[in-house]
């Protein structure tokens, strides 16, 4: 769906990433981890454009989107996000949450968008809450309404940065258990997280990051139980 070739990102003269090549095939799960600061969220942010990348292409439905010519809103409208904090807007309830960005960008009408809401409600498991308003809802819930919330645009691909990471501990399996009902049903995601134990288990190809490049891409299995690099297997074994 996505392939990102030798991207590079610098704010001023600091350069904080560097050739990253990968790309994201549909119905797959790719997880990018690594330490903090190692550049996965400019990464996340230079795919749906909220960073211009300074250098390389990002090539969607064989075109790079890059290109000055190309509709950036038309391409931004086909990836849905979800970011560590929830985003929601608190004067509109859980419906108005995931009606909004339908109506408004997608005119689809208040009813089609309410009906589309409602079942992606129904898939996180928020559909009997649908008049609260997000400031009555627990951190783990919030997250669920911002993901049915980008579900709802029916994006080709969902990236999510960091979504379980501003929660409780008692909240992040609830999250975790949608994300991978997400992954099993064949939705394309990209999802960044220190979430090791649930990146083994939902990811198709696991990218490990370091300093800004990609050090490392693999199974699972390989990343995980048979890391290549010296740089991969230390960062496994402070995290795990
Ligand atoms: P974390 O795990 O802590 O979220 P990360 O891997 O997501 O870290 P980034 O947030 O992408 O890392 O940051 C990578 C580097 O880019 C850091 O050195 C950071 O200081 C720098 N950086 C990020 N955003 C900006 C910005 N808007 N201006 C300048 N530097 C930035
Ligand atoms: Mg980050």
């Amino acid at each position: 769906v996505i392939e990102i070739q030798h991207l590079s990102k610098s704010f001023g003269t600091h350069e904080v990433l560097t050739d990253i090549d990968f790309s994201v095939n549909k119905g797959e799960v790719v997880s990018i981890i690594g330490s903090s600061g190692s550049g996965k969220s400019t990464l996340l942010r230079c795919v749906n454009l909220l960073e211009k990348p300074t250098g390389g292409q990002i090539i969607y439905n064989g075109e790079n989107i890059l290109d000055d010519h190309h509709d950036h809103n038309e391409y931004r409208i086909k990836l849905g996000m979800v970011f560590q904090q929830f985003n929601l807007f608190n004067n509109h309830d859980v419906l108005g949450n995931c009606v909004i960005g339908q109506t408004k960008v997608l005119k689809r009408t208040k009813a089609e968008a309410e009906k589309i809401a409602l079942k992606y409600l129904n898939v996180v498991g928020m559909d009997q809450y649908i008049h609260a308003k997000p400031r009555h809802l627990s951190g783990g819930q919030k997250q669920r309404v911002a993901i049915a919330r980008a579900l709802s645009m029916e994006p080709d691909v969902m990236l999510f940065d960091e979504p379980t990471s501003a929660l409780d501990p008692e909240m992040v399996g609830e999250v975790l258990t949608i994300m991978k009902e997400l992954a099993e049903s064949g939705l394309t995601m990209l999802i960044v997280t220190h979430e090791m134990e649930f990146a083994k288990d939902v990811s198709d190809r696991v990218v490990f990051m370091d300093q800004g490049i990609i050090a490392e891409e693999g199974t699972p299995e390989q990343i995980f139980n048979h890391p290549k690099e010296v740089r991969t297997r230390e960062f496994l074994r402070r995290t795990l």
